[in-house]
């Protein structure tokens, strides 16, 4: 059996539900179907989840609603009629209009993208409805409860075989809705594959699968064939975001591949992700980064030798709750690296409080970019770092920091912001004129 999600923008229109009726109908193992709410139809148009948000703040400051209600009404009504269906889906739009005068809680609200999009794909696709608060449970700290929802999915899969799902929700003990963070349709779909014991995950989406580096960076970037879950979640944790990052874990703990395909090019096999990947054809699998990161760099002479100095400094950022990105270290300096917008109301008062406590000299640089090149197949090589050195020195960039963990799968370089595009233009430039990429 095989768990597929559809995104937003395979859920944009009439034809986009046709395109999912013909990958669902070439493969009869396609039997439960995951669907986002409806995205843009063009690059201009509004997807559906935000008109919800916007929705809900105007409620919530008493603004006339009118308008964006008859957007949100007005694409469903489309997608009915233009497919010929008759699902009655003006009764549940009418039912869930007369709540919002009450006033209506905002994930119950929001969650209504997917609700509605999941009544239009099952009527079209003739499978059964199943609501995902009744399937997804979440406990009262936002954790999914693994084993209730697994009772729930199965028993939903025995008992209606064929089924579509809203993503992106589920529903606390006492049936209130939560959300997942968005874009969490993928991790749905991720929980469904898991619990059934799919034999793939397909998430299907508007790009041919995970690139090897930004399309807005790099033109015509590969499109990478197989990676690990590990690569993947080194990638995406850099800013590659192609699947949301935590849909990644529940299938890794079961080796359950997932496979990004394209709705829209559905002949494409698209990129597998799974736990040993045999295809040893590049060095390089890919190259993502981040902007705006901070350096709090640390000088005190013989600090090194100083017992418990990085505890005392993490300390300090423990207590502002700041996640440690890194710590390169020297004799007599060390630096340690955070998201600039996790110190943004606290960077001076972290710099006092190291400079006092711990007699050091504290400087907070910012505007620094991490890069990260990914690759299974760099361990034990040797001469990767000669050829990123000379690759970003060819260009003229100065490399403010590097780090490797211990796997090899991974090697970051800092630079300076300004340098971060032309960073990675150079690196892929090059890695591609040897085929390492
Ligand atoms: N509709 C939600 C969002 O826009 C969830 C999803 O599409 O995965 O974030």
């Amino acid at each position: 059996m095989i768990v597929t999600k559809f995104g937003g923008t395979s859920m944009a229109s009439a034809e986009q539900f046709k395109k999912v009726k013909s990958i669902i109908d070439a493969k009869p193992e396609r039997q439960v179907v995951v669907v986002s709410a409806p995205g843009k139809k063009t690059s201009d148009d509004v997807k559906i989840t935000d008109l919800l948000y916007t929705l809900h703040t105007h409620l919530q400051y008493g603004v006339p609603y009118g308008d964006i209600w008859g957007m949100i009404e007005g694409r469903y009504l489309e997608i009915e009629e233009d497919l010929g269906l008759d699902c009655d889906i003006a009764s549940e739009l009418a039912r869930i209009k007369s709540q919002l005068k009450k006033g209506m809680d905002q994930n119950y609200l929001i969650s209504r993208g997917e609700y509605l999009a999941a009544k239009l794909m099952s009527s079209y696709l003739g499978f059964d409805f199943v609501d995902s608060k009744d399937i997804i449970r979440f406990t009262y700290s936002g954790t999914v409860d693994l084993e209730r929802s697994e009772q729930n999915a199965k028993k939903a899969f025995s008992s209606h075989g064929n089924i579509v799902v809203p993503g992106f929700y589920g529903s606390y003990p006492n049936g209130d809705i939560c959300l997942f963070s968005r874009g969490g349709s993928d991790i749905t779909g991720s929980y469904l594959a898991r619990f059934l014991d799919a034999r793939i995950y397909e998430n299907w989406t508007d790009v041919p699968g995970t690139l090897a580096a930004d399309p807005r960076i790099v033109e015509n970037p590969k499109t990478i064939s197989q990676i690990t879950y590990t690569e993947l979640r080194e990638l995406s944790y850099m800013g590659a975001n192609v699947l949301h990052e935590d849909s990644i874990s529940p299938l890794q703990e079961k080796n359950i591949s997932i496979n990004i395909r394209n709705t829209n090019e559905p002949s494409c096999p698209g990129t597998i992700i799974k736990r040993d990947c045999n295809d040893d054809s590049s060095i390089i699998t890919g190259i993502s980064g981040k902007k705006d990161f901070v350096s709090f760099d640390i000088l005190k002479d013989h600090m090194s030798t100083e017992i418990g100095f990085t505890r005392r400094v993490l300390e300090i950022f423990e207590d502002y709750k700041i996640n440690v990105e890194h710590i390169p270290t020297g004799i007599d300096s060390a630096s340690v690296i955070v998201s600039g917008a996790s110190v943004a109301g606290c960077m001076y008062d972290i710099v006092s409080k190291i400079e006092s406590e711990l007699g050091a000299k504290v400087r907070a640089k910012k505007e620094m970019a991490l890069i990260a090149i990914v690759g299974r197949n760099m361990v034990g090589k040797s001469g990767i770092c000669a050829r990123i050195f000379a690759s970003l020195s060819a260009v003229g960039i100065n490399i403010k920091m590097i780090a490797q963990p211990p796997d090899e799968t991974n090697i970051i370089v800092g630079v300076d912001n300004n340098n971060y595009q032309k960073a990675i233009k150079a690196l892929y430039d090059d890695f591609k004129s040897v085929d390492w990429i």
